[in-house]
């Protein structure tokens, strides 16, 4: 579905991202990890079109991206959450669903059946919930999109463990619907119970891939890619 082959990407005249190769097959979920700095924001933003890689090319359900600007390519199916949530903060919770929605399967009834939370605060300002029900609504949000993948830019970053724990089971029941997911986090271990597969990022390079378990099997390779 998504094929990422050798991207480099800059900002300005510093290299971020040095020939990086990834794919995410139809109903698959992949985790990309990565100390801080390492490339993953960059990934996706290069995936996007927001950070337009400089070469290497970038492949959605066999059609390629270059030269598309960011809207276009979201319109393709490209569901983005991203780093920070990112929820427009003066509009409702009703409304930023809306916002970005797309025609599909996705409709605020079923976002709020995933997310109770977000229909019992439908009408207040999106910034006056806590970090967990913003990312509830980031992700319900780019749900509303329709996309046929899902991109997480630090799934449950900062967030308390009950509502992170709330966030995964999500992520397990989209990926159990079928929903393609790419995700970044650095929980290893609920990445592990999600992802097929693990792309782990180094200084803009990937360094190892493989299945999630048996990277947490190789203690020493974890702490070397992770520092944990
Ligand atoms: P984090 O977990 O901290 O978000 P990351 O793995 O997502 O890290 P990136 O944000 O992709 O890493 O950063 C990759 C490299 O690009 C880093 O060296 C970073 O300093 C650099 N970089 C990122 N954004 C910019 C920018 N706007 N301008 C210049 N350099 C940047």
């Amino acid at each position: 579905m998504l094929e990422v082959s050798g991207i480099a990407a800059f900002y300005g005249a510093a290299q971020a991202l040095f020939g990086v190769s990834l794919c995410v097959r139809e109903g698959e979920a992949l985790a990309l990890l990565g100390r801080n700095g390492m490339g993953k924001t960059t990934t996706i933003r290069a995936i996007l079109g927001l950070t337009p890689p400089a070469s290497g090319s970038v492949r959605f359900a066999g059609r390629p991206l270059s030269g598309l600007a960011p809207h276009r390519i979201a319109r393709l199916g490209l569901g983005l959450v991203p780093e920070g949530r990112q929820v427009f903060p003066t509009l409702t919770v009703a409304e930023n669903l809306v916002a970005t929605a797309r025609p599909g399967p996705w409709t605020v009834a079923r976002v709020t059946a995933l997310f109770p939370r977000l229909a019992e605060r439908a009408r207040q300002p999106a910034r006056t919930l806590s970090g967990g029900e913003q990312q509830m609504l980031a992700i319900g949000r780019a749900l509303m999109t329709n996309p046929r993948l899902l991109i997480l830019d630090e799934a449950t970053e900062g967030l308390a463990p009950l509502i992170r724990a709330e966030i995964w089971a999500v992520l397990g029941r989209l990926k159990a619907e079928g929903l393609s997911i790419l995700v970044v986090d650095k929980d290893v271990r609920a990445l592990s119970a999600l992802a097929d597969r693990f792309v782990v990022l180094e200084k803009g390079r990937v360094a190892w891939e493989g299945q999630g378990a048996s990277l947490l099997a190789d203690t020493p390779r974890l702490h070397a890619l992770l520092g944990v």
